[in-house]
């Protein structure tokens, strides 16, 4: 992923940072719990091709987590 690219995107929901997630080749928004794909190194900006985070992904850190049920 470029950098530069990368801090010119946006979410096209808020209009807020999205932060990059090397991992799993997705930008996140925190604000509305999405995350982006990247396809073949092109960010997908679409909020219906966008994945719905796990609240432990939301949360940066989450002490009183019980697991999944
Ligand atoms: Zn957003």
């Amino acid at each position: 992923m470029d950098k530069e690219l990368l801090a010119m995107l946006v979410c096209p929901l808020c209009k807020g940072k999205l932060k990059y997630n090397r991992e799993r080749q997705e930008l996140c928004c925190h604000y509305d719990g999405l995350a982006y794909p990247i396809r073949d190194g092109i960010p997908v900006m679409l909020p219906e091709e966008a994945r719905q985070m796990d609240v432990d992904e939301k949360l940066p850190a989450s002490p009183g987590r019980t697991g999944e049920p």
